[in-house]
C-alpha cells in the first residue's frame, strides 16, 4: 500500500483528504484496539470555542488565559470573580453532541473502541453515549467543582446556584477553602492515575486517532508518540497542521464533522 504523503514531503500531495480518510477507515475496520484522543476541535461544532484555533478564545482575547492559570486564580480574588461569571455562561451548559461525537459512539458500538482519551472538559462524549468507563478525562470536567484546600468534589450546578444568588466567589462549605472547577488549569498537576491510564491505553493501541487538537499541550499530547513507539498507526484529523503531523501515518486537514463519521463508519442515516 503506498504511503500517503506527509506535510514535510517536498512534492505536492497526490492523495486527497477524502482518499486519506478512506485509508483511515480501512485501518479502523482492520484494527482491534482503536484509541481516540480528542481535543477542543471536536466540540466547536457544538458551539464550544477552542482556545488556539483561528476563532479560539485565547486567539481573540489573550487576557482570558489568566483565568485558566492556577497561579492567578489562587492569588487574585478578581480573577476568581471573573472566572465564576464566565462559568455561569459556559457554552457547555447548552451544548449538544455533534456528528463527531456520534462517530466515536459508533466506533464503540462496533466494538472497536479500546479507549477515549479526551482533553475536553465538557463531558459531551458521555452525553453522546460513550461509556463513562471508556472515557479518560485528562483535564477533568467543568461539571464538578473541587476545593483547592480539602479536595472535596461537588456538582458545579450547586456552586453556580450560589453565584446566581449573589456570592461572587463561593467558598467550600466544608472547610472554607477556594473552590474551582474540577479541571486542570495551567500550572496545576494532572491527576497521576488519570494520566497513567491514558498512557497505558496508548501503549495498548494498534491504531490511534488524534482528533481536533493542536497536540501542543503536554503531557496529554505525549500519548501520540507513545502509541507510535509501541507500534500503533497514527491518524491525525485537524483543520490545521499540528505539532505532530510529522509522525503520523495519515494526516487529514479538514473538518471533523465531514471526515470523522466516514472514518468511524457512522452511517448517514444514523
Ligand atoms: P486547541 O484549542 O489547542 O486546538 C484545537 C484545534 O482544533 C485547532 O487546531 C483547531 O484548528 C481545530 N479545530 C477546531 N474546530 C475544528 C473542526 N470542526 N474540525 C477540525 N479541526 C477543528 O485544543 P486542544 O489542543 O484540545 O487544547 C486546548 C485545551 O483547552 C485542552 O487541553 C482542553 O483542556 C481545553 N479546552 C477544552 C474545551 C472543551 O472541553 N470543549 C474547549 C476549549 C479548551
Amino acid at each position: 500500500m503506498p504511503r500517503p504523503p506527509r506535510s514535510s514531503d517536498a512534492s505536492p500531495p497526490t492523495v486527497s483528504p477524502t482518499d486519506q480518510a478512506e485509508l483511515a477507515r480501512q485501518w479502523v475496520d482492520a484494527a482491534h484496539r482503536v484509541v481516540v484522543l480528542t481535543g477542543a476541535g471536536i466540540s466547536t461544532d457544538s458551539g464550544i470555542p477552542d482556545f488556539r484555533g483561528p476563532q479560539g478564545i485565547w486567539t481573540r482575547n489573550p487576557a482570558a488565559e489568566k483565568m485558566s492559570d492556577i497561579r492567578y486564580y489562587l492569588a487574585d480574588p478578581e480573577v476568581r470573580k471573573a472566572a465564576w461569571q464566565s462559568r455561569l455562561h459556559h457554552p457547555a451548559w447548552t451544548a449538544r453532541p455533534n456528528r463527531g461525537h456520534q462517530a466515536i459512539v459508533a466506533l464503540e458500538k462496533r466494538g472497536r473502541l479500546h479507549g477515549l482519551i479526551t482533553q475536553n472538559i465538557d463531558e459531551l462524549h458521555q452525553i453522546a453515549g460513550n461509556s463513562p468507563d471508556k472515557v479518560v478525562e485528562v483535564h477533568g470536567t467543568v461539571r464538578r467543582v473541587m476545593c483547592w484546600q480539602c479536595g472535596t468534589r461537588s456538582p458545579m450546578e450547586d456552586a453556580l446556584a450560589r453565584v446566581r444568588a449573589g456570592e461572587t466567589d463561593p467558598a467550600c462549605t466544608r472547610c472554607g477553602g477556594i473552590l474551582k472547577s474540577d479541571t486542570i488549569s495551567f500550572g496545576q498537576n494532572l491527576v497521576p492515575e488519570v494520566i497513567d491510564k491514558a498512557f497505558e491505553l496508548s501503549r495498548e493501541a494498534d491504531l490511534m486517532l488524534a482528533i481536533g487538537s493542536t497536540l501542543s499541550v503536554y503531557p496529554a499530547a505525549g500519548v501520540v508518540p507513545q502509541a507510535k513507539e509501541n507500534g500503533a498507526r497514527i491518524v491525525i484529523l485537524n483543520a490545521e497542521p499540528t505539532a505532530m503531523d510529522e509522525l503520523a501515518d495519515v494526516v487529514i486537514h479538514g473538518a471533523i464533522g465531514e471526515f470523522l463519521p466516514r472514518i468511524c463508519g457512522l452511517d448517514d442515516t444514523d
